[in-house]
Protein backbone atom coordinates (compact mmCIF):
# COMPACT_ATOMS: atom_id res chain seq x y z
CA UNK A 1 0.00 0.00 0.00
CA UNK A 2 1.26 3.05 -0.72
CA UNK A 3 0.40 5.33 2.36
CA UNK A 4 -0.16 8.55 -0.50
CA UNK A 5 1.00 10.70 3.23
CA UNK A 6 -0.68 14.03 2.50
CA UNK A 7 0.82 16.99 3.80
CA UNK A 8 -1.40 18.03 6.50
CA UNK A 9 -3.26 20.75 4.93
CA UNK A 10 -3.30 23.66 6.07
CA UNK A 11 -6.91 25.24 5.73
CA UNK A 12 -8.49 23.06 8.53
CA UNK A 13 -7.78 25.86 10.93
CA UNK A 14 -6.65 29.34 10.26
CA UNK A 15 -4.56 30.81 12.58
CA UNK A 16 -5.98 33.95 14.48
CA UNK A 17 -4.07 35.50 17.14
CA UNK A 18 -6.75 35.15 20.01
CA UNK A 19 -5.71 35.83 23.75
CA UNK A 20 -7.90 32.33 24.57
CA UNK A 21 -7.16 29.18 24.28
CA UNK A 22 -8.95 27.46 21.28
CA UNK A 23 -10.53 24.44 22.36
CA UNK A 24 -9.92 22.02 20.06
CA UNK A 25 -12.67 20.12 18.18
CA UNK A 26 -13.38 16.12 19.49
CA UNK A 27 -12.26 15.01 16.20
CA UNK A 28 -9.12 16.96 16.11
CA UNK A 29 -7.96 16.16 19.96
CA UNK A 30 -8.55 12.75 18.58
CA UNK A 31 -5.72 13.38 15.83
CA UNK A 32 -3.31 14.75 17.99
CA UNK A 33 -3.76 12.15 20.61
CA UNK A 34 -3.23 9.47 17.63
CA UNK A 35 0.01 11.69 16.72
CA UNK A 36 1.56 12.15 19.69
CA UNK A 37 1.44 8.28 20.85
CA UNK A 38 4.06 6.02 20.90
CA UNK A 39 2.42 3.27 22.58
CA UNK A 40 -0.29 0.98 23.71
CA UNK A 41 -2.55 1.87 26.99
CA UNK A 42 -2.97 -1.27 28.99
CA UNK A 43 -5.65 -2.14 30.89
CA UNK A 44 -6.16 -3.40 33.95
CA UNK A 45 -9.57 -4.00 33.10
CA UNK A 46 -11.45 -7.16 31.92
CA UNK A 47 -13.50 -7.24 28.65
CA UNK A 48 -17.20 -6.66 28.71
CA UNK A 49 -19.32 -9.11 26.62
CA UNK A 50 -22.74 -9.13 25.37
CA UNK A 51 -23.88 -11.76 23.09
CA UNK A 52 -26.78 -11.76 21.07
CA UNK A 53 -26.48 -15.42 21.29
CA UNK A 54 -25.25 -16.66 23.89
CA UNK A 55 -24.14 -19.71 22.43
CA UNK A 56 -22.28 -18.63 19.63
CA UNK A 57 -18.58 -19.37 20.44
CA UNK A 58 -16.17 -16.77 22.25
CA UNK A 59 -12.21 -17.04 21.85
CA UNK A 60 -9.69 -14.77 23.02
CA UNK A 61 -6.42 -15.25 21.88
CA UNK A 62 -2.71 -14.34 23.60
CA UNK A 63 -0.75 -14.23 20.43
CA UNK A 64 -0.90 -13.46 16.55
CA UNK A 65 0.14 -16.59 15.88
CA UNK A 66 -2.96 -18.13 17.02
CA UNK A 67 -5.18 -16.13 14.56
CA UNK A 68 -3.45 -18.25 11.29
CA UNK A 69 -3.21 -14.72 9.40
CA UNK A 70 -0.91 -15.47 6.50
CA UNK A 71 2.60 -15.23 6.99
CA UNK A 72 3.50 -11.23 5.16
CA UNK A 73 0.70 -10.25 7.24
CA UNK A 74 1.92 -11.61 10.48
CA UNK A 75 5.71 -10.27 9.72
CA UNK A 76 4.46 -6.74 8.64
CA UNK A 77 2.27 -6.89 12.25
CA UNK A 78 5.74 -7.99 14.35
CA UNK A 79 7.58 -5.82 12.51
CA UNK A 80 5.80 -2.71 13.89
CA UNK A 81 6.56 -4.30 17.18
CA UNK A 82 3.21 -5.83 18.51
CA UNK A 83 4.49 -8.89 20.27
CA UNK A 84 1.20 -10.02 21.72
CA UNK A 85 -2.15 -8.26 20.95
CA UNK A 86 -3.78 -5.89 23.17
CA UNK A 87 -6.58 -6.49 25.89
CA UNK A 88 -9.33 -5.54 23.05
CA UNK A 89 -8.05 -6.99 20.41
CA UNK A 90 -7.05 -10.40 22.02
CA UNK A 91 -11.07 -10.46 22.19
CA UNK A 92 -12.21 -8.40 19.00
CA UNK A 93 -9.15 -10.15 16.54
CA UNK A 94 -10.92 -13.58 16.79
CA UNK A 95 -14.27 -12.60 16.39
CA UNK A 96 -13.27 -10.13 13.71
CA UNK A 97 -11.42 -13.18 11.36
CA UNK A 98 -14.15 -15.99 12.32
CA UNK A 99 -15.96 -17.27 9.65
CA UNK A 100 -18.93 -16.76 9.00
CA UNK A 101 -18.03 -13.45 9.85
CA UNK A 102 -19.61 -11.76 12.66
CA UNK A 103 -20.71 -8.15 13.15
CA UNK A 104 -18.59 -6.41 15.83
CA UNK A 105 -19.48 -3.28 18.02
CA UNK A 106 -16.44 -2.44 20.25
CA UNK A 107 -16.14 0.55 22.68
CA UNK A 108 -12.56 1.19 24.25
CA UNK A 109 -10.81 4.04 24.70
CA UNK A 110 -8.47 5.68 22.28
CA UNK A 111 -4.92 3.85 22.95
CA UNK A 112 -5.93 0.72 23.08
CA UNK A 113 -5.67 -0.86 19.67
CA UNK A 114 -8.66 -0.45 17.92
CA UNK A 115 -7.04 0.44 14.94
CA UNK A 116 -4.85 -1.99 14.81
CA UNK A 117 -8.00 -4.63 15.34
CA UNK A 118 -9.98 -3.45 12.67
CA UNK A 119 -7.36 -3.33 9.94
CA UNK A 120 -5.65 -6.47 10.62
CA UNK A 121 -8.85 -8.02 10.26
CA UNK A 122 -9.38 -5.70 6.45
CA UNK A 123 -6.23 -6.50 5.43
CA UNK A 124 -6.40 -10.20 6.43
CA UNK A 125 -10.08 -10.70 4.42
CA UNK A 126 -8.76 -9.00 1.49
CA UNK A 127 -8.47 -10.78 -2.00
CA UNK A 128 -5.14 -9.07 -3.40
CA UNK A 129 -6.15 -10.96 -6.72
CA UNK A 130 -9.13 -9.52 -6.81
CA UNK A 131 -8.59 -5.74 -8.52
CA UNK A 132 -11.85 -3.87 -6.74
CA UNK A 133 -12.50 -2.51 -3.77
CA UNK A 134 -13.76 -4.91 -1.23
CA UNK A 135 -13.37 -3.08 1.98
CA UNK A 136 -14.90 0.02 3.24
CA UNK A 137 -13.62 2.27 6.38
CA UNK A 138 -15.08 5.24 7.20
CA UNK A 139 -13.69 7.96 8.77
CA UNK A 140 -15.09 11.08 10.49
CA UNK A 141 -12.19 13.65 8.84
CA UNK A 142 -9.47 13.40 6.15
CA UNK A 143 -6.77 13.68 8.54
CA UNK A 144 -7.85 10.70 10.72
CA UNK A 145 -8.69 8.75 7.48
CA UNK A 146 -5.44 9.11 6.71
CA UNK A 147 -3.93 8.16 10.57
CA UNK A 148 -5.94 4.59 9.48
CA UNK A 149 -4.35 4.38 6.10
CA UNK A 150 -0.75 5.32 7.37
CA UNK A 151 -1.24 1.88 9.89
CA UNK A 152 -2.69 0.08 7.02
CA UNK A 153 0.11 1.04 4.79
CA UNK A 154 2.62 -0.52 7.44
CA UNK A 155 0.73 -3.39 8.25
CA UNK A 156 0.99 -4.61 4.55
CA UNK A 157 4.68 -3.65 4.18
CA UNK A 158 4.69 -7.47 2.98
CA UNK A 159 1.69 -7.29 1.29
CA UNK A 160 3.03 -5.86 -2.26
CA UNK A 161 -0.73 -6.71 -3.95
CA UNK A 162 -2.83 -4.75 -1.36
CA UNK A 163 -3.68 -1.30 -2.44
CA UNK A 164 -5.82 1.48 -0.98
CA UNK A 165 -7.46 4.28 -2.06
CA UNK A 166 -8.21 7.54 0.07
CA UNK A 167 -11.73 8.91 -0.57
CA UNK A 168 -10.72 12.18 0.79
CA UNK A 169 -11.15 15.76 -0.09
CA UNK A 170 -8.68 16.54 -2.98
CA UNK A 171 -9.02 12.71 -4.27
CA UNK A 172 -10.72 12.02 -7.21
CA UNK A 173 -11.07 9.68 -9.88
CA UNK A 174 -11.32 9.91 -13.62
CA UNK A 175 -15.06 10.29 -14.61
CA UNK A 176 -16.38 7.00 -15.79
CA UNK A 177 -13.33 4.50 -14.65
CA UNK A 178 -13.61 2.05 -11.71
CA UNK A 179 -11.01 2.18 -8.83
CA UNK A 180 -9.03 -0.92 -8.59
CA UNK A 181 -7.22 -0.55 -4.94
CA UNK A 182 -8.83 -3.33 -2.87
CA UNK A 183 -9.60 -1.09 0.22
CA UNK A 184 -11.05 2.45 0.33
CA UNK A 185 -10.91 4.56 3.53
CA UNK A 186 -12.35 7.77 3.76
CA UNK A 187 -14.82 10.30 4.82
CA UNK A 188 -18.58 9.09 4.31
CA UNK A 189 -19.83 11.97 2.21
CA UNK A 190 -16.96 11.18 -0.78
CA UNK A 191 -17.33 7.43 -0.48
CA UNK A 192 -21.30 8.14 -0.60
CA UNK A 193 -20.37 10.27 -3.87
CA UNK A 194 -18.07 7.44 -5.24
CA UNK A 195 -20.58 4.60 -4.66
CA UNK A 196 -23.91 6.50 -6.08
CA UNK A 197 -23.17 9.35 -7.90
CA UNK A 198 -20.39 8.68 -9.63
CA UNK A 199 -20.14 4.72 -9.34
CA UNK A 200 -16.44 4.78 -9.45
CA UNK A 201 -17.14 1.24 -7.11
CA UNK A 202 -20.15 -1.35 -6.92
CA UNK A 203 -20.86 -1.99 -3.18
CA UNK A 204 -22.56 -4.96 -3.64
CA UNK A 205 -18.43 -6.61 -3.87
CA UNK A 206 -17.75 -5.01 -0.36
CA UNK A 207 -17.40 -7.40 2.12
CA UNK A 208 -16.28 -5.65 4.90
CA UNK A 209 -17.64 -2.42 6.35
CA UNK A 210 -15.52 -0.37 9.09
CA UNK A 211 -16.83 2.56 11.05
CA UNK A 212 -14.55 3.92 13.08
CA UNK A 213 -14.37 6.96 15.67
CA UNK A 214 -18.10 6.77 15.52
CA UNK A 215 -18.56 8.99 18.69
CA UNK A 216 -17.56 11.90 16.62
CA UNK A 217 -19.28 10.78 13.85
CA UNK A 218 -22.08 11.28 15.82
CA UNK A 219 -21.61 14.49 16.82
CA UNK A 220 -21.06 15.84 12.81
CA UNK A 221 -23.86 16.84 11.01
CA UNK A 222 -24.88 14.65 7.84
CA UNK A 223 -21.91 11.50 9.38
CA UNK A 224 -24.78 9.38 10.20
CA UNK A 225 -26.84 9.65 7.73
CA UNK A 226 -24.79 9.40 5.00
CA UNK A 227 -23.62 6.12 6.90
CA UNK A 228 -26.31 4.67 6.75
CA UNK A 229 -26.83 5.37 2.89
CA UNK A 230 -23.94 3.93 2.28
CA UNK A 231 -24.20 0.66 4.37
CA UNK A 232 -27.77 0.28 3.09
CA UNK A 233 -26.14 -0.04 -0.04
CA UNK A 234 -24.06 -3.42 1.04
CA UNK A 235 -24.68 -6.73 0.56
CA UNK A 236 -26.58 -8.54 3.52
CA UNK A 237 -23.59 -10.84 4.21
CA UNK A 238 -21.07 -8.05 4.53
CA UNK A 239 -19.47 -7.42 7.98
CA UNK A 240 -19.85 -4.68 10.19
CA UNK A 241 -17.25 -3.47 12.12
CA UNK A 242 -18.35 -0.64 14.75
CA UNK A 243 -15.80 1.27 16.78
CA UNK A 244 -16.28 3.78 19.54
CA UNK A 245 -14.43 5.99 22.12
CA UNK A 246 -17.03 6.28 24.03
CA UNK A 247 -20.63 4.58 24.48
CA UNK A 248 -23.92 7.09 24.71
CA UNK A 249 -27.03 6.07 23.62
CA UNK A 250 -26.95 8.20 20.34
CA UNK A 251 -23.58 5.95 19.99
CA UNK A 252 -25.66 2.83 20.68
CA UNK A 253 -28.50 3.49 18.67
CA UNK A 254 -26.40 4.53 15.99
CA UNK A 255 -23.88 0.79 16.38
CA UNK A 256 -27.26 -0.97 16.61
CA UNK A 257 -28.16 0.66 12.92
CA UNK A 258 -24.96 -0.01 11.26
CA UNK A 259 -24.20 -3.42 13.19
CA UNK A 260 -27.18 -5.32 13.94
CA UNK A 261 -27.16 -8.68 15.78
CA UNK A 262 -23.13 -7.33 16.88
CA UNK A 263 -21.42 -9.27 19.69
CA UNK A 264 -20.29 -6.04 21.45
CA UNK A 265 -17.33 -5.39 23.41
CA UNK A 266 -16.23 -3.34 25.69
CA UNK A 267 -13.37 -2.35 27.89
CA UNK A 268 -13.67 0.03 31.08
CA UNK A 269 -11.45 3.38 30.68
CA UNK A 270 -8.24 3.03 32.51
CA UNK A 271 -8.15 5.96 35.35
CA UNK A 272 -5.58 8.21 35.74
CA UNK A 273 -3.91 8.19 39.39
CA UNK A 274 -1.34 9.74 41.36
CA UNK A 275 -0.11 6.38 42.76
CA UNK A 276 3.51 6.41 41.40
CA UNK A 277 3.55 9.99 41.08
CA UNK A 278 5.89 11.66 43.21
CA UNK A 279 5.02 14.67 44.50
CA UNK A 280 6.81 17.79 45.53
CA UNK A 281 6.43 22.14 46.14
CA UNK A 282 8.81 24.43 46.07
CA UNK A 283 8.23 27.88 48.16
CA UNK A 284 8.90 30.58 45.92
CA UNK A 285 8.17 35.04 45.79
CA UNK A 286 7.31 35.64 42.71
CA UNK A 287 7.82 34.79 39.24
CA UNK A 288 10.86 35.82 38.98
CA UNK A 289 11.93 33.10 41.86
CA UNK A 290 9.59 30.46 40.66
CA UNK A 291 11.68 30.92 37.15
CA UNK A 292 14.98 30.71 38.96
CA UNK A 293 13.47 27.15 40.70
CA UNK A 294 12.80 25.99 37.08
CA UNK A 295 16.24 26.26 35.94
CA UNK A 296 17.41 24.63 38.96
CA UNK A 297 14.98 21.79 38.95
CA UNK A 298 15.69 21.74 34.50
CA UNK A 299 19.82 21.62 35.45
CA UNK A 300 18.97 18.58 37.81
CA UNK A 301 17.28 16.70 35.04
CA UNK A 302 19.27 14.65 32.82
CA UNK A 303 17.09 12.12 31.92
CA UNK A 304 13.41 12.41 30.55
CA UNK A 305 10.99 15.44 29.22
CA UNK A 306 9.81 17.74 31.33
CA UNK A 307 6.35 19.87 30.80
CA UNK A 308 5.91 23.22 32.23
CA UNK A 309 2.23 24.28 33.07
CA UNK A 310 1.21 28.12 33.04
CA UNK A 311 -2.00 29.59 33.71
CA UNK A 312 -2.35 32.30 30.96
CA UNK A 313 -0.89 32.47 27.56
CA UNK A 314 1.19 35.82 29.16
CA UNK A 315 3.12 33.59 31.72
CA UNK A 316 3.95 30.66 29.24
CA UNK A 317 5.16 33.20 26.71
CA UNK A 318 7.49 35.07 29.47
CA UNK A 319 8.57 31.58 30.54
CA UNK A 320 9.69 30.57 26.82
CA UNK A 321 11.37 34.44 26.04
CA UNK A 322 13.15 33.96 29.90
CA UNK A 323 14.12 30.85 28.75
CA UNK A 324 14.90 30.94 25.53
CA UNK A 325 17.26 33.71 26.39
CA UNK A 326 19.18 32.02 28.87
CA UNK A 327 19.79 29.31 25.78
CA UNK A 328 17.57 26.73 26.72
CA UNK A 329 15.61 24.70 23.98
CA UNK A 330 12.19 25.11 24.55
CA UNK A 331 8.95 24.07 23.01
CA UNK A 332 5.38 26.32 23.29
CA UNK A 333 1.86 24.63 22.68
CA UNK A 334 -0.64 27.21 23.13
CA UNK A 335 -4.40 27.83 21.96
CA UNK A 336 -4.17 30.07 18.83
CA UNK A 337 -1.79 27.67 16.81
CA UNK A 338 -3.45 25.59 14.38
CA UNK A 339 -3.71 21.88 14.06
CA UNK A 340 -1.15 21.60 11.88
CA UNK A 341 1.16 23.58 13.89
CA UNK A 342 0.19 21.53 17.31
CA UNK A 343 1.22 18.16 15.47
CA UNK A 344 4.50 20.22 14.49
CA UNK A 345 4.95 21.57 17.85
CA UNK A 346 4.13 17.98 19.42
CA UNK A 347 5.75 15.89 16.70
CA UNK A 348 9.27 17.83 17.46
CA UNK A 349 8.91 17.28 21.34
CA UNK A 350 8.08 13.76 20.97
CA UNK A 351 11.27 13.57 18.85
CA UNK A 352 13.59 15.06 21.78
CA UNK A 353 14.38 17.86 20.10
CA UNK A 354 13.28 20.03 22.99
CA UNK A 355 13.50 18.52 26.43
CA UNK A 356 11.21 21.16 27.53
CA UNK A 357 7.02 21.86 26.83
CA UNK A 358 5.91 24.44 27.76
CA UNK A 359 1.68 24.97 27.83
CA UNK A 360 -1.28 26.05 29.01
CA UNK A 361 -4.30 24.26 29.74
CA UNK A 362 -4.48 23.07 26.06
CA UNK A 363 -2.97 20.24 26.68
CA UNK A 364 -4.11 19.25 30.25
CA UNK A 365 -6.67 17.05 29.24
CA UNK A 366 -7.05 14.33 26.37
CA UNK A 367 -3.65 14.34 25.73
CA UNK A 368 -0.70 12.54 27.16
CA UNK A 369 2.75 12.81 26.12
CA UNK A 370 4.16 9.99 27.38
CA UNK A 371 7.90 9.89 27.83
CA UNK A 372 7.48 13.23 30.25
CA UNK A 373 8.63 12.33 33.12
CA UNK A 374 8.31 15.60 34.69
CA UNK A 375 5.23 17.62 35.05
CA UNK A 376 5.64 20.96 36.79
CA UNK A 377 3.07 23.45 37.56
CA UNK A 378 4.58 26.80 36.95
CA UNK A 379 0.93 27.73 38.00
CA UNK A 380 -1.37 25.75 40.25
CA UNK A 381 -4.05 24.85 38.52
CA UNK A 382 -7.14 27.27 39.68
CA UNK A 383 -10.66 27.52 38.19
CA UNK A 384 -12.16 30.61 37.55
CA UNK A 385 -12.89 31.56 41.43
CA UNK A 386 -9.37 30.68 41.83
CA UNK A 387 -10.72 27.47 43.80
CA UNK A 388 -8.46 24.53 43.14
CA UNK A 389 -8.95 22.83 39.94
CA UNK A 390 -8.77 19.15 41.08
CA UNK A 391 -9.42 17.25 37.87
CA UNK A 392 -6.91 19.44 35.47
CA UNK A 393 -3.99 18.62 38.40
CA UNK A 394 -5.07 15.05 37.98
CA UNK A 395 -5.23 15.24 34.15
CA UNK A 396 -2.13 16.94 34.16
CA UNK A 397 0.12 14.85 35.98
CA UNK A 398 -1.90 11.89 36.47
CA UNK A 399 -1.06 8.97 34.59
CA UNK A 400 -2.56 5.74 33.22
CA UNK A 401 -1.97 2.18 31.60
CA UNK A 402 1.61 1.91 30.83
CA UNK A 403 2.35 5.28 32.31
CA UNK A 404 2.07 3.39 35.24
CA UNK A 405 5.84 4.50 35.42
CA UNK A 406 7.45 6.67 37.79
CA UNK A 407 6.70 10.18 37.19
CA UNK A 408 7.72 13.31 39.12
CA UNK A 409 5.14 16.32 39.86
CA UNK A 410 6.72 19.56 41.16
CA UNK A 411 4.55 22.70 41.85
CA UNK A 412 6.01 26.23 42.03
CA UNK A 413 3.93 28.12 44.72
CA UNK A 414 4.18 31.46 46.01
CA UNK A 415 1.87 33.55 48.95
CA UNK A 416 -0.46 32.45 51.42
CA UNK A 417 -2.95 31.63 48.48
CA UNK A 418 -1.07 29.31 46.67
CA UNK A 419 -0.17 27.43 49.57
CA UNK A 420 -3.93 27.53 50.81
CA UNK A 421 -4.73 25.80 47.29
CA UNK A 422 -2.25 23.33 48.02
CA UNK A 423 -3.00 22.18 51.28
CA UNK A 424 -6.47 21.47 49.45
CA UNK A 425 -5.61 19.21 46.55
CA UNK A 426 -2.79 17.51 48.27
CA UNK A 427 -5.87 16.57 51.27
CA UNK A 428 -8.54 15.98 48.00
CA UNK A 429 -6.04 13.07 47.03
CA UNK A 430 -4.53 12.09 50.12
CA UNK A 431 -1.57 12.38 48.63
CA UNK A 432 1.52 13.93 50.29
CA UNK A 433 2.98 16.93 48.69
CA UNK A 434 6.63 17.31 49.72
CA UNK A 435 8.58 20.47 49.70
CA UNK A 436 11.97 20.35 48.03
CA UNK A 437 14.66 22.75 48.17
CA UNK A 438 15.64 23.14 44.76
CA UNK A 439 19.07 25.01 46.06
CA UNK A 440 20.03 22.13 48.01
CA UNK A 441 22.04 19.38 45.72
CA UNK A 442 21.40 16.93 47.79
CA UNK A 443 17.29 17.51 47.76
CA UNK A 444 17.34 17.68 43.62
CA UNK A 445 18.98 14.11 43.34
P1 LIG B 1 -6.93 3.07 19.13
O1 LIG B 1 -7.41 2.87 17.72
O2 LIG B 1 -7.77 2.36 20.14
O3 LIG B 1 -6.69 4.51 19.48
P2 LIG B 1 -4.41 2.08 18.13
O4 LIG B 1 -4.73 0.88 17.34
O5 LIG B 1 -4.13 3.33 17.36
O6 LIG B 1 -5.51 2.36 19.25
O7 LIG B 1 -3.16 1.72 19.06
C1 LIG B 1 -2.60 2.64 19.96
C2 LIG B 1 -1.07 2.55 19.91
O8 LIG B 1 -0.66 1.27 20.33
C3 LIG B 1 -0.49 2.75 18.52
O9 LIG B 1 0.74 3.41 18.67
C4 LIG B 1 -0.30 1.33 18.01
O10 LIG B 1 0.75 1.26 17.08
C5 LIG B 1 0.04 0.59 19.28
N1 LIG B 1 -0.45 -0.81 19.29
C6 LIG B 1 -1.63 -1.29 18.83
N2 LIG B 1 -1.73 -2.61 19.04
C7 LIG B 1 -0.58 -3.00 19.65
C8 LIG B 1 -0.07 -4.25 20.14
N3 LIG B 1 -0.77 -5.38 20.05
N4 LIG B 1 1.15 -4.26 20.72
C9 LIG B 1 1.86 -3.11 20.83
N5 LIG B 1 1.45 -1.90 20.39
C10 LIG B 1 0.24 -1.83 19.82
Amino acid sequence: IDSGKNNYSTEVQNSTASDEDKELAPSEKSLLQKIVRTGLITSKHDIEVQRRDPKSPLYSVKSFELLKLHPNLLRGVYEMGYNAPSKIQETALPLLLANPPQNLIAQSQSGTGKTAAFVLAMLSRVDPELQYPQVVCLSPTYELAIQTGEVAAKMSTYCPNIRLRYAVRGEDVEKGSKIEEQIIVGTPGKVLDWATKYKFFDPKNIKVFVLDEADIMVDTQGHQDQSFRIRKLLPETCQMMFFSATYTEDVMRFANAIAPMSVIIRLKREEETLDNIRQYYVNCNNKEDKYNALVNIYGGVTIGQAMIFCQTKKMALWLVNQMTEHGHAVALLSGELTVQQRISVLDSFREGKEKVLITTNVLSRGIDIEQVTIVINFDLPVTVTREPDYDTYLHRIGRTGRFGKKGIAINLVSGSSDHAILKQIEEHFCKPIECLNTDNADDME
